[in-house]
């Protein structure tokens, strides 16, 4: 899936929109040879003014609601970080003051053109189009804060993540510096891509690899899982939570040999959050750097894995030992759910296909 607000154009301010409109009128106008007598030019010219106004306008309009998705319409991952980002309650009713907008102006063109074609004399269209073109303007206005705001959400909205919601995806958790990085690139074989994500200068990381022809995502998530979450205040714990509408496993990253710079009981605090605040999801954990961790330390953090009724993995991401395993592990995890999702999607062919039959 792409950013859903990708498309969003930018938004016009509202003195923006009626320069535009009214610049285009004047230039229609003028290239315009209208025939017939002086009241028939003078009518052909101010209804081609005021069709011209209306039509730059509600395109603009037009083409800002069709690209931007109402946030209730999002799957729930995009949804809860949108919410992180911008008033919802908000970012709708500026979406319909504009559709009013649209409508209005729709409105008032049909009205004034009607009034030009009955009108007998050219100073009066002329007034009745200036007192159009001052309509609508007051309409513009009456929108200008819904414009500012709606242009706002689209510079943060723009920058949401960009990571495919079908494909059952690994979340990489730990300290910083324990190799998440490192282990995502050596599991998806390929060069990860960075995508931005609220609340992280760093953005996540986000790889993909194939196995018996189905595929994985994994994502590791810098400035995200790697602190404790009763030290975030209220809009970054959503941003982490919104995490658990895109992620099925957990692989929780444990460096023995503290390389890191976090000591173990540091480590194992860490697990504990992240553990209860995740717990409805099945947890892979890895001891990693075990090519140069102590033997003691492994042994401390295995027990300590092992008391919470997990099986630990010890691995390299450097020399790549035990990734095969590793690989092994989160694909039986995460295989009966893709094979559900595959069966659902069957079901939902079949009955498209009994239904046409
Ligand atoms: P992140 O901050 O958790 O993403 O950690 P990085 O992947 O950037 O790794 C931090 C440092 O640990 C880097 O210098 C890596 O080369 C090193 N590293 C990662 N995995 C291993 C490992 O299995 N063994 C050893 N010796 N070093 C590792």
């Amino acid at each position: 899936m792409r950013n859903p607000f990708e498309k969003m154009p930018t938004v016009l301010t509202a003195d923006e929109i009626i320069d535009k409109a009214f610049r285009r009128a004047e230039k229609a106008a003028s290239a315009l040879t209208p025939k017939g007598g002086p009241r028939a030019k003078a009518r052909q010219r101010e209804e081609l003014r005021i069709r011209t106004i209306s039509n730059v306008i509600r395109d603009n309009l037009k083409k800002l609601l069709d690209r931007t998705p109402g946030v209730s319409e999002l799957p729930p991952f995009y949804r809860e970080l949108v919410d992180t980002l911008v008033d919802r309650d908000q970012f709708h009713r500026s979406l319909a003051h504009v559709n009013w907008a649209i409508k209005t102006i729709r409105n008032l063109e049909q009205r004034y053109a009607e009034k030009i074609r009955y009108s007998r004399d050219p100073d009066e269209m002329s007034r009745l189009r200036r007192q159009f073109y001052g309509r609508v303007a007051d309409v513009i206005r009456d929108i200008a804060d819904d414009l500012e705001y709606l242009n706002q959400a689209r510079n943060v909205l723009k920058d949401l993540p960009v990571v495919d919601l079908n494909l059952p995806t690994v979340v990489i958790a730990g300290h910083p510096n324990v190799g998440k990085s490192t282990l995502l690139r050596v599991l998806t074989n390929a060069r990860p891509e960075v995508a931005s994500y609220p609340f992280t200068t760093k953005g996540i990381n986000v790889g993909q690899f194939e196995e018996h022809y189905l595929k994985y995502q994994v994502i590791d998530t810098p400035g995200l899982l790697d602190r404790p979450l009763s030290e975030r205040n209220e809009v970054e714990r959503q941003a982490i939570l919104a995490l658990k509408h895109l992620g099925k496993v957990i692989v929780y990253i444990f460096d023995p040999s503290e390389y890191c710079g976090y000591p173990i009981e540091e480590q194992t605090h860490l697990f504990e959050e992240i553990y209860a605040e995740f717990g409805e999801f099945p947890f892979i954990v890895v001891l990693n750097k075990v090519d140069i961790a102590d033997e003691e330390k492994i042994k401390t953090v295995e027990n300590f894995v092992r008391s919470k009724g997990l099986e630990p993995l010890r691995i390299s991401a450097l020399n790549g030992e035990g990734l095969d395993e590793l690989k092994r592990r989160v694909i039986e995890l995460v295989k009966p759910m893709v094979e559900e999702q595959a069966r659902k999607i069957m079901e939902k062919e079949l009955r498209k296909y009994r239904d046409e039959l």
